[in-house]
């Protein structure tokens, strides 16, 4: 444990503690915006150093089967600290634990036939989008749908790639179980307590593109809450919620890449901590978009 020793900030009149990251923006030297700031005051050492953080793709990984143990791999090739967090591709996470199938055994029902003509895909693949689907949101151009644990996304995130010809991936059924696993499985050959995030690569509404999203986590909250927080001017904010998980997710996924880079995990050092709320899915109500897409696409 480290000691940590509280200093006295000369131009805020505060004390703040550098060696937890927490410090004041009034000592920022050459800070010119925050010295002429008449609204600062100690609270304002709530604000975090997000200076040197690491962050490091796990090399060396084989390719994944069912019954590895990626916990204990990812500990051989990496040293691994408290308060480090491990962002796991939901892809390996799936092929470990077998969430898996040959299409060979699926059987298309109607509406998958229907589907699969619709938008010139394999029945069988469709089969498994909809087997994965809490509910159909839209039906096409693509299938987009909500699984079981509150995720929406393009055809359910089934993948066909990174997989053996023929086969299909499914996400984990429970990713936030999946992590807080996943962190136990670290601890246990570690010692030390990390965050993780489950990730996926997923499309986004209104932008060309796919980045990385969280979609399990455990060690800190998916949500960054900046509401009843002052800006530099003194104005309380009012809605800022950083889904701060999810830009994780984003960098792990820039590092890992999408095709052979073979790099399913990335470990991140030096984040600071914050305070927030892991309610990162829009209740049904609140969500608009979900909302008007079903309205607008009957199935
Ligand atoms: P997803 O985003 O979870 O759907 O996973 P991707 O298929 O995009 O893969 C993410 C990263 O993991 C890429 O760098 C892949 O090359 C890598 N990857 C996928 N499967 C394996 C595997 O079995 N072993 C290794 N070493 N890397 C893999
Ligand atoms: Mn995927
Ligand atoms: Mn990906």
């Amino acid at each position: 444990m480290q000691n940590y020793r509280p200093t006295h900030c000369g131009i805020c009149d505060g004390m703040y503690t550098p060696q937890t990251g927490v410090f004041c923006p009034a000592s920022i030297p050459g800070n010119k915006i925050i010295k002429r700031n008449p609204y600062i005051v100690p609270s304002t050492h709530r604000t975090y150093i997000m200076e040197n953080i690491i962050v490091t793709g796990v090399p060396g990984l084989p390719l994944i089967r069912a019954g590895d143990n990626i916990a204990a791999m990812i500990c051989e090739r990496v040293n691994v600290e408290d308060g480090d967090i491990i962002s796991l591709a939901s892809t390996v996470y799936s092929k470990s634990k077998g969430y898996t199938k040959p299409l060979a055994e699926i059987t298309p029902s109607k509406r998958a036939l229907r589907l699969a003509k619709l938008n010139g895909e394999d029945p069988r693949f469709v089969q498994a989008v909809l087997d994965a689907s809490q509910d159909i949101i839209m039906e096409h151009p693509f299938i987009l749908s909500e699984l079981p644990f509150g995720h929406i996304g393009v055809r359910a995130g089934v993948d066909q790639s990174n997989i053996d010809d023929d086969m299909v991936i499914f996400l984990p059924p429970d990713p936030m179980k999946a992590a807080a696993e996943f962190r136990d499985e670290i601890r246990a050959i570690t010692g030390k307590t990390v965050g993780i995030i489950i990730t996926d690569t997923c499309g986004r509404s209104f932008r060309r593109g796919q980045t990385g999203h969280a979609i399990g986590w455990c060690g800190f909250t998916a949500i960054r809450d900046f509401r009843g927080d002052t800006d530099l001017f003194g104005h309380e904010l009012k809605i800022t919620e950083e889904a701060v998980a999810d830009e994780i997710a984003g960098f792990a996924n820039f590092v890992m890449g999408e095709s052979n880079n073979g790099v399913p995990a990335v470990l991140f050092r030096n984040c600071p901590s914050w305070t927030g709320h892991d309610n990162l899915y829009f209740s049904k109500k609140e969500d608009i978009t979900r909302r008007l897409l079903k309205e607008a696409c009957p199935s």
